[in-house]
Order: structure tokens, then C-alpha cells, then sequence
């Protein structure tokens, strides 16, 4: 079978040298492998993405010299796709509506941690999702649905992993030989699967795409690979074949830190107006010059 590469930016910012090295590489396994190069355009959240940066992406990678194959697919071009995922889980009760709002988790938390419990956080720090309800009353969500109260859908991680999370691995291959890694999804807790201010989520959407495009090799940035318990978790609940990973390192300012789109100086666009050429860029990021 031919291996399947993608680059999936969003279209919430220019692309700047980390999305280079992640776009190149992708095309040097590719080539390496002799397989085939997609690109994702991930814009699901239309109060962070913009048209204008979609269009620049295009500019900005077919002058670094990305050959990917016409047309890439559009996330938000597909939102069907990702809510049959959705209801495939709900018809399994793995995901329950979920309506407590941010001041309302904040107040449970407070409380929780006053009294001298220890509430679990997730690796960025953040509180998990009180589990109250994942056991409410079905008729009583629908019926809140349907007063239109706002909600988002969220996966019964305990759940989940009870029925499904046994011995969860992916093969890691960013160290520069395969290994096998455990995946234990439940430091994130109830993770969203479906937002109420953008259709579906990140962890959805990418891991249906990965399948319908038929991506072997997801190779992407090390700051996703705490994201690859929660897709190998996803890919076992819906029946989704498994990618190989590889979590390449991040480029970094001077200063040690992770680039930020709206940073200018190490813009792709910045760089090519200041007289770059595609071989500066590849050499600046430590990929080799053809
Ligand atoms: N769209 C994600 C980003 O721009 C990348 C998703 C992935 O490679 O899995 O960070």
C-alpha cells in the first residue's frame, strides 16, 4: 500500500518556519517513502479562521515548493462527516451533552479543592470536567436541547476506557526508530467532541480525516503528541485503522519559545519579502538542500 503523508494547518494565522519544517518533512518522508503528500486545511472554527489566511497558506507553501495533491480537503467542507462520528458514539452512550458553563466547573472545582479534595487536572493544568453528568437523565437533556440550551458533546472517558481502553499503543517512530508507547487517554477526562460555538473538535475531525484519507504516517509537531491517547482512543471506538506517528521537535525563537502565528519575524511571508529563497528556509530549519 502507498504511504500517506498530510499537512494539516489551520487557517488561523500566517504560516510561519514551525509549519515550514512540518510541511517539508512531510514531503521528504514522503518522497523518501514513495508515497503520496495531502493537505488539510483544518478550519472548523470560524471565529478563529479566516479565508484570507487559507489563501496565503496556498501562496506561502507552493513557494516553499510543497507539492501536495489538488484538491486539499477543507474540514469545514465536511462537518457531516464528523457529526456521524458523533452519533455513532452517542448511540453507544459513550458521549452525554454536556451544559455546566466555564464559571459553573470553576465554582465545583473551587469548592471541591476549599474542602480538601484533590481535583485531577490534565497535562496542561486544566480541571477536569466534573463527571455529574454523565449520568443525567436522557429525556430531561433532550428535552434541554430542544429548549435550546447551550451544550457541548463530551466523551464518558471512564467509559471509554472501561470498555475500549485496554491496552491502547501507538508506534512512535519521532526518535528515529520505532517504538511503541502506552496511551493512557483518562489524564484528560471527558474530553469535548463536539463544541457549541464551532461544529465538531480537533480530536474528531482529525482522526475521521486521517481514515478518510487513508494517512499512514501522521507526522506533526511534539506539542500533538499528548493528542495521541485521545485519537488511538477514538480510532478503537469507531473502527478506524491506527497511523504510524512520528512527533518531530518544535522550532524555537531566540529566546527558547514556541513560535506564535502572530509573530512576524519568522513569518513565511516576512522572510520571503526580506529576500529569502525556499533553500535559506530549508537551511534555517535544519532541513537538508536538494
Ligand atoms: N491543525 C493542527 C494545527 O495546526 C494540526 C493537526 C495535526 O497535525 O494533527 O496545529
Amino acid at each position: 500500500m502507498t504511504p500517506v503523508f498530510r499537512f494539516a494547518p489551520s487557517p488561523n494565522g500566517a504560516l510561519h518556519l514551525g509549519h515550514a519544517y512540518s510541511a517539508l518533512l512531510n514531503q521528504d518522508m514522503a518522497r523518501e517513502a514513495g508515497g503520496r503528500m495531502l493537505l488539510r486545511i483544518e478550519d472548523i472554527d470560524p471565529q478563529r479562521c479566516r479565508p484570507e489566511y487559507e489563501s496565503q497558506i496556498y501562496d506561502d507553501l507552493e513557494w516553499l515548493g510543497l507539492d501536495w495533491e489538488r484538491p486539499a480537503r477543507r474540514q469545514s467542507d465536511h462537518i457531516a462527516a464528523y457529526r456521524a462520528a458523533l452519533e455513532r458514539l452517542a448511540e453507544r452512550e459513550l458521549v452525554y451533552p454536556a451544559f455546566l458553563s466555564r464559571a459553573a466547573v470553576k465554582a465545583r472545582v473551587a469548592a471541591a479543592e476549599a474542602a480538601g479534595s484533590i481535583w485531577p487536572r490534565d497535562p496542561d493544568g486544566t480541571p477536569h470536567y466534573p463527571t455529574e453528568e454523565r449520568m443525567q437523565n436522557r429525556l430531561q437533556a433532550q428535552a434541554r436541547i430542544a429548549d435550546g440550551e447551550r451544550h457541548l458533546w463530551r466523551l464518558d472517558m471512564d467509559k471509554a476506557c472501561a470498555r475500549f481502553g485496554q491496552n491502547l499503543r501507538w508506534t512512535e517512530t519521532g526518535s528515529g526508530r520505532a517504538e511503541t508507547i502506552s496511551a493512557d487517554p483518562q489524564v484528560w477526562g471527558d474530553v469535548v467532541l463536539w463544541r457549541w460555538d464551532a461544529p465538531s473538535s480537533y480530536h474528531l475531525s482529525v482522526v475521521v480525516d486521517d481514515a478518510l484519507q487513508g494517512v499512514s504516517h501522521v507526522v506533526r509537531g511534539l506539542d500533538l503528541y499528548w493528542a495521541t491517547p485521545v485519537h488511538r482512543l477514538l480510532q478503537t471506538l469507531l473502527d478506524l485503522p491506527e497511523p504510524l506517528y512520528h512527533h518531530h521537535r518544535l522550532i524555537l525563537d531566540e529566546s527558547g519559545h514556541k513560535l506564535s502565528k502572530s509573530i512576524g519575524s519568522t513569518g513565511l511571508r516576512s522572510l520571503r519579502l526580506a529576500g529569502l529563497s525556499p533553500s535559506d528556509i530549508r537551511r534555517r530549519i535544519g532541513l537538508a538542500t536538494g
